[in-house]
């Protein structure tokens, strides 16, 4: 059964967004062949087709109040000029993903990014354009280059640390927000030696960083 189309995350299948399953889905009653298999924040249910979620009827059915859509990708560090309309979109009628920390979605050229998946170092270095947005995040944390090249290369797509990849749907730029679990940060703690901890510990909060892709980045062209 072919699966609805999503502006916002070209191929959930890909993703592992989306499972296989023979049930039907809670919600239009419909075993589509796959079901949803990212994050809800709202009312949590085993079965959930793609189909309930491209019509906004899973964001209506699963709210967790009259003021709360349910929503499935947080709707955090939306930069300024971006429509509500996208926002929504993006939020509510797009599936999310499972990441090690709180997924946020990435937006250039004020659009929401299309999500391409996780990412390891083998995917990344395909795209230089996301592998250099990362490297300047690593620098800009104060980062050696060499720890920084050998972060890079421990990036694994079905492991931690990995990237998350994303295409703005407008210039074909790749961006990429990445994840460090608590070993990395510990190991960058180190690194940086004693001095640095504060910075480096409220990266260690938030178990990641996250590149705004809106930092003041020239647009690289395709
Ligand atoms: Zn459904
Ligand atoms: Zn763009």
């Amino acid at each position: 059964m072919p699966q609805p189309r999503f502006r916002y995350h070209p191929d959930p299948v890909a993703t592992g967004s989306a499972v296989p399953t023979v049930e039907a889905c809670v919600l239009c009653g419909i075993a589509r062949g796959w079901r949803y298999a990212g994050p809800i924040y709202g009312r949590q249910v085993d079965v959930l087709c793609l189909y309930c979620i491209a019509s906004g009827e899973a964001a209506r059915a699963l709210t967790g109040g009259v003021d709360f859509p349910c929503m499935f990708t947080d709707a955090t560090d939306v930069p300024p000029g971006v429509p509500f309309a996208v926002v929504e979109e993006v939020t509510q009628r797009t599936p999310g993903f499972v990441s090690w920390q709180q997924p946020s979605w990435l937006y250039h050229c004020g659009d929401g990014a299309a999500f391409l998946g996780a990412a390891g170092y083998e995917e990344l270095r395909a795209h230089p354009d996301a592998l250099e947005m990362i490297r300047d995040d690593l620098h800009r944390l104060g980062w050696p280059a060499d720890q920084a090249e050998a972060m890079l290369r421990r990036m694994d797509r079905s492991g931690e640390p990995a990237a998350i990849l994303f295409r703005c749907l407008h210039c074909g730029v790749h961006l990429a927000s990445w994840e460090m679990v608590h070993a990395d940060v510990e190991a960058s703690v180190q690194v940086l030696g004693p001095g640095h901890e504060t910075t480096v510990g409220r990266h260690a909060g938030a178990v990641g960083y996250r590149t705004c892709p809106y930092a003041g980045r020239p647009r690289i062209p395709a």
